[in-house]
């Protein structure tokens, strides 16, 4: 169990506090931390199969409801203060926030949510009595009236050493008499991220589709963590067939993925030689100019997969939830490492951070810590279009590797978007007049897309021989851009950028002309 976890526990427990929340369902890793943290003795566990349970042995006698079992604690009588734990495990049925849309209350949750209020006030505010609550289940999110006594322990993954560990200890118990040891470096990547239990099962599926265990396996690995994202709802796992070479122009901002894939494709060994694992890059830009087709075209890039998270999709109606989603669709994430996590839009998640909205500013908070010490292979793209609101927080170094900016296109790349989407229509050997690209000025790449779609269709429609550039001249000269019809907001934009030091992804020059 990684060292960080086992401080962060016993903070918990030297600062008194009455209720632990562990959000995982690795129970034998979790029953492995208390016993480092508190030991064996005194620790009483209850779970809805066994009711009350020898925490060391799992042995249990007699069902006790949980009600019962509580009931001991919260009337024991204080004689002198002997330090007990209650883990209670897998109880998210009985200790979550009851919703009130039906009007029906369960009295049996209700008396639950008391006598854990209880114990946790006679924690706080009784000398003689000294019993912590420790709740360890998959999903939890408390009612308000016990959340303010809880903490709730962030268990990171298992580290590249305990994974090593794990695979040793597989490669002995099932013998593998052929094993190459070099392959563990090949297989850790794709492990990392996931819980003790879930490398054993993968390690358990991989020997049982081939025999045996060897780097060939991480395509099996990837493709179950793929089945993991779709499963949990919070992400989106997008398509990626878009590839550096479908976006025109933004030349630093290719290169500079250019340079990163080298990294990324060789973590491990760009580790070792004292490289940083990277963070991720923050694109601020006018809308319809590419971002979006460049967090595609980077997982592209990487060979990962491209998770969104719709930060909007996170806000739950119950107290902690929101958070939970986000501690969640993260941890997601990171079990799906390496991967490109796509964050769109950032902006309207985090612009009101600092205002009234605790839940968002808290959500902002463990956002930026997480992406402050992330260490996984979880490369992020946040895209926005309005840079001005966002809180100063997140542009600052540490968080993100670099922040693009992304203004329209100038004439020589309003020239290659043009070439991009005729490519794809097959007409890449039109050559294109100084006059479309002087008329287009204005044009983000998502108005040139739009003149070259409805240009194929008039010559579909009007029946002509071919495409030709008179068609694509006209179509062009009728359309009104982005530039025309949101123009206060594209000033707006334009303004915010050259007043924001952010790097130009077309030269690469820092955009602040001030
Ligand atoms: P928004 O901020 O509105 O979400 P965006 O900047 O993310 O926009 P995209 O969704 O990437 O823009 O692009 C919109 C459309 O315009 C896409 O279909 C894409 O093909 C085209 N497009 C935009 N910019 C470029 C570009 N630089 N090269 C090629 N195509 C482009």
């Amino acid at each position: 169990m990684n060292n960080k976890v086992i401080n962060d526990f016993r903070k918990m427990i030297d600062v008194n506090t009455p209720i632990i929340c562990i959000q995982d369902y690795d129970f034998a890793r979790i029953d492995e931390l208390i016993e480092i943290v508190v030991g064996p003795k005194n620790v009483y566990e209850w779970n809805p199969a066994t009711g009350r349970t020898d925490f060391k042995n799992k042995g249990s006698k007699e069902y006790e409801p949980l009600d019962a079992f509580l009931d001991f604690y919260v009337t024991e009588e204080p004689f002198k203060p002997i330090d007990k734990y209650l883990v209670l495990k897998d109880v998210q049925d009985y200790v979550n926030e009851q919703t009130s849309e039906t009007g029906y209350l369960d009295p049996m949750k209700t008396k639950i949510k008391s006598q854990l209020q209880l114990i946790a006030q006679r924690k706080l505010y009784d000398r003689s009595y000294s019993t912590t609550v420790i709740i360890v289940s998959s999903y939890i999110h408390l009612p308000q009236e016990l959340d303010k006594y809880a903490s709730y322990l962030d268990i990171s993954f298992p580290t590249d050493d305990e994974i090593k560990q794990l695979i040793d200890l597989h490669v002995k118990v099932n013998e593998y008499k052929n094993y190459n040891g070099s392959d563990t470096e090949k297989l850790l990547p794709s492990l990392k991220g996931l819980t003790c239990f879930e490398i054993d099962r993968m390690l358990d599926m991989a020997m049982s589709s081939n025999g045996t265990l060897t780097a060939e396996d991480q395509r099996m690995i990837l493709q179950h963590k793929k089945q993991m994202v779709k499963k949990s709802g919070l992400l989106e796992l997008v398509d990626t067939p878009a590839s550096l070479g479908s976006i025109g122009g933004m030349d630093a901002l290719k290169s500079y993925l250019q340079r990163k894939e080298k990294v990324i494709k060789n973590l491990g060994e760009a580790m070792s030689k004292g490289v940083a694992v990277p963070k991720g890059i923050f694109i601020v830009g006018m809308p319809g100019c590419g971002k979006s087709l460049c967090a595609k075209a980077s997982a592209a890039l990487f060979n990962t997969p491209l998770l969104k998270m719709d930060m909007g999709s996170m806000m739950g109606k119950y107290v902690g939830e929101s958070e939970g989603n986000l501690r969640r669709a993260i941890q997601i994430a990171e079990a799906a490492a390496p991967c490109v996590l796509w964050i769109d839009e950032i902006e309207k998640a985090f612009s009101g951070v600092g205002g009234n909205n605790d839940i968002m500013t808290r959500m902002f908070g463990y956002f930026l810590s997480w992406m402050q010490d992330k260490t996984s292979s979880v490369y992020v793209i946040a895209t926005a279009n309005n840079a001005d609101n966002l809180p100063p927080e997140l542009k600052r170094k540490g968080r993100f590797d670099e922040i693009f900016c992304v203004n329209l296109p100038n004439a020589e790349e309003r020239k290659a978007i043009f070439e991009v989407h005729l490519k794809k229509k097959k007409k890449g050997n039109l050559k294109l007049s100084d006059k479309l690209i002087k008329d287009t000025d204005g044009f983000n790449g998502a108005d040139i897309e739009a003149v070259v779609n409805e240009a194929m269709e008039e010559v579909f429609i009007d029946e002509k021989k071919d495409l030709n550039i008179d068609v694509l001249e006209t179509i062009a000269s009728q359309t009104i851009s982005i530039s025309k019809s949101c123009k206060k907001q594209i000033d707006s934009m334009k303004k915010v950028f050259e007043e924001s030091s952010f790097k130009d992804a077309t030269s690469g020059q820092i955009t602040k002309s001030k």
